[in-house]
């Protein structure tokens, strides 16, 4: 009789394996375009492929071999958003150290779906592939990019998300997430394959803004809609709020994430139970 563990882990392998298509779909796409095999660019090119709507874009694009450059970040919040990690991070390596838990930290940690604020991996003497690894990203304004948490869901390890403003620490249900991570990857295979068949859909609108297609005749002035201040301005009362909040919630938000670190590192729940049954890896 089929249990839930195995339901779970038939979804698990289910997506590891749409995954495996798209990434192979991806560098067959790069190289039809000659960007080479650098995994790198097949990263810059998964972030093209969710982030447009319209095929046509995507297409001229990797003509051109544009990436999706970061917006310009604001340098307060990338201050604050660095600052916030330390803070964190030095919480966590007390409790670490309280515990006797030994744990490889990285910041900036690359993978193939992005880059992390910060990397908790397990150093137990295990192949580095059995480790429990666990990812945390901070965000140090309210905004939240849904492009990116949709490829960053595409890791199956714990994915810690961190709002310092408003004192929120989540740890993302993966498992519970993964009807989602799957349609997500069933689009984007569907959309790589247009692309790669050159039977692709142009989608007007929002996607203008910025495309360097001269050709299309939906091309809008170049600098319509920009928005590329490098800052942005608040109200005193605003930038006192928003200061005031961030410093604040640091200690809570790295106690929280702390204790979540720690838990994970030492915990032998139902999906490590899983993973070890199949032989499989978290990492
Ligand atoms: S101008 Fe608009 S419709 Fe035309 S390719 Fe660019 S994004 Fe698509």
């Amino acid at each position: 009789m089929e249990t839930n563990i195995d339901i779970i882990s038939e979804k698990t392998k289910a997506v590891s394996e749409q995954k495996d298509q798209l990434a192979k779909k991806v560098e067959e796409l790069a190289y039809s375009y000659g960007w080479g095999r650098r995994k790198s660019l097949n990263t810059a090119l998964l972030k093209l492929l969710s982030t447009h709507s319209c095929e046509g874009r995507i297409q001229n694009a990797l003509q051109n071999k544009e990436t999706e450059e970061d917006a310009k970040f604001d340098s307060y919040y990338r201050k604050k958003s660095e600052y916030a990690t330390v803070r964190i991070l030095d919480r966590l390596k007390t409790l670490l150290s309280a515990n006797g838990i030994e744990a490889l930290i990285q910041t900036e940690a690359y993978s193939t779906v992005g880059r992390y604020d910060a990397v908790i991996s397990q150093t137990n003497n295990k192949p580095s592939e059995k480790c429990k690894k666990i990812r945390i990203e901070i965000k140090a304004s309210l905004g939240l990019d849904f492009e990116q948490l949709g490829r960053y869901l595409m890791e199956p390890s714990s994915l810690i998300l961190i709002r310092v403003v408003t004192g929120q620490v989540a740890k993302l249900p993966i498992t519970e997430l993964q009807p989602y991570v799957s349609f997500t990857l069933q689009e984007l295979i569907a959309k790589t394959d247009r692309l790669l068949t050159k039977k692709c859909y142009i989608v007007p609108g929002n996607d203008c803004h910025g495309c360097q297609d001269t050709m299309c005749i939906y091309k809008r002035n170049k600098n319509k809609g920009a928005t590329k201040m490098g800052f942005i301005t608040v109200s005193d009362n605003e930038f006192t709020n928003d200061l005031t909040s961030f410093l604040k919630n640091i200690s809570f938000v790295a106690e929280k994430t702390a204790s979540i670190v720690i838990e994970e590192l030492t915990d032998s729940t139902q999906e490590n139970t899983l993973l070890t049954k199949r032989g499989d890896s978290k990492c």
